[in-house]
């Protein structure tokens, strides 16, 4: 493993830069082409898996799970072929997460979690997924067969309600399954976090920390939780390892998320894509099955559930280069104000070149990368913010 990257505060307390050497780039590059590779193979998987299902495999299996297992029940049924469909998945896709959840990381030094840790952080997961996806897609259902035609409509109300709650629940029941997550016991970083979240509204109580170190080197820091659960977490890589200056900016940059409302927009984002993807469902399905001469009544029928599935994993595929526009531009928003509220460009670069280095981070992807998967702007970019900043600040 790669030592942790140096930045030091020369005697004039200004934060020295120390760039990615032309070995650290080169290995940045291999691992997000390999992390790349990984993420699209991913993506092909998940679409082939859902198309055979709900293609050809849905109605056979519903029969089955009607005759052979006596599931006349709807709900039972439903219950049913949610497990089974989304086990098999699981255990389609498991291959590729464990070479990239795990194999790769240790490829590039990147992970020191043992195999029994990262199986059982990935056995909880699943647990998590299998609890509350059989729960939304029963709510689902129960939307359907109370709204019939406005079903769409009445999904993405629930769907805008479910977020909001989970907004608020994430960073008290969710992450803590995860992670160990701790206040902030730092009298001197907290004195200088207080001071910069001065008059935001963000109170100082919520910075938490987050024990990543035991089984990572990469370094992160979020904003997270809506009202009273609203908090700014930080990674103990990125407290430990980054000087007072650096995590100035890093928290900062969370600051901007907060006074830019960034959270609150995405809420809504999440409304209208939601609307926009159950219409289109509402839409597919009802074409599809009136050309079929069949009932139109979605809510009798359990094998519809996959199509609904890949109707909204195509949708989000195909979506994903507006949302991650978005996301980058409210990145972008935050940097400039993590700048222009430290003053404090040069530790800005240092911060972020050294995130590029602890994470692998390639600093200039290839921009069609970037415009469909990315939801930060490429560090490279983030640089030329800091020199256009500057060069107003001076
Ligand atoms: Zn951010």
């Amino acid at each position: 493993m790669d030592a942790p990257a140096e930045s030091t505060s020369s005697p004039e307390g200004r934060t020295e830069v120390d760039p990615m050497t032309e070995e650290q780039l080169a290995e940045a590059k291999r691992y997000s082409g390999e992390e790349l590779k990984c993420n699209l193979a991913d993506k092909a998987i998940d679409l082939l898996f859902l198309s055979v299902v709900a293609l050809m495999l849905a109605r056979p299996l519903d029969n089955w799970l009607r005759e052979s297992l006596g599931l006349e029940n709807l709900w039972l049924r439903l219950a049913a072929m949610y497990l089974v469909v989304t086990c098999a998945h699981f255990c389609v896709s498991f291959p590729l997460s464990f070479y990239s959840g795990h194999l790769l990381e240790h490829k590039y030094g990147l992970s020191h979690q043992t195999f029994r840790a990262w199986l059982w952080r990935y056995t909880k997961g699943i647990a998590l997924t299998l609890t509350l996806g059989l729960l939304l897609t029963e709510g689902l259902y129960l939307v359907i067969f109370a709204t019939h035609d406005f079903w769409w409509l009445a999904a993405a109300a629930a769907f805008f309600v479910v977020s909001i709650v989970l907004g608020q629940l994430a960073p008290v029941l969710i992450f803590p399954l995860f992670y160990k997550i701790e206040p902030l016991d730092d009298d001197q970083i907290g004195k200088r976090m207080e001071k910069l979240a001065g008059g935001t509204g963000l109170s100082i109580e919520g910075v938490y920390r987050m024990q990543m170190s035991e089984e990572t080197a990469k370094a992160n820091a979020m904003l997270a939780g809506l009202g009273t659960t609203r908090r700014v977490i930080m990674g103990d890589t990125l407290l430990d390892g980054f000087t007072h200056d650096e995590i100035d900016v890093v928290f900062a940059h969370e600051i901007g998320h907060h006074v830019h409302r960034h959270l609150r927009s995405m809420l809504v984002m999440g409304l209208v894509f939601s609307m926009a993807g159950f219409f289109l469902c509402h839409w597919i399905i009802s074409s599809w099955w009136v050309s079929s001469g069949w009932t139109r009544e979605l809510h009798e029928h359990v094998y519809v559930w996959p199509m609904l599935m890949l109707i909204t994993t195509l949708f989000l595929f195909t979506l994903a280069p507006i949302q991650n526009a978005i996301s980058r531009h409210f990145e972008r928003q935050s940097d400039r104000y993590a700048l222009q509220r430290t003053g404090n460009p040069q530790a800005y670069r240092s911060a972020f070149t050294k995130l590029a280095k602890l994470n692998k981070d390639d600093p200039d992807p290839h921009p069609l990368e970037v415009f469909w998967l990315h939801s930060h702007p490429p560090i490279s970019k983030r640089l030329a913010m800091a020199d256009e900043v500057s060069a107003v600040l001076d």
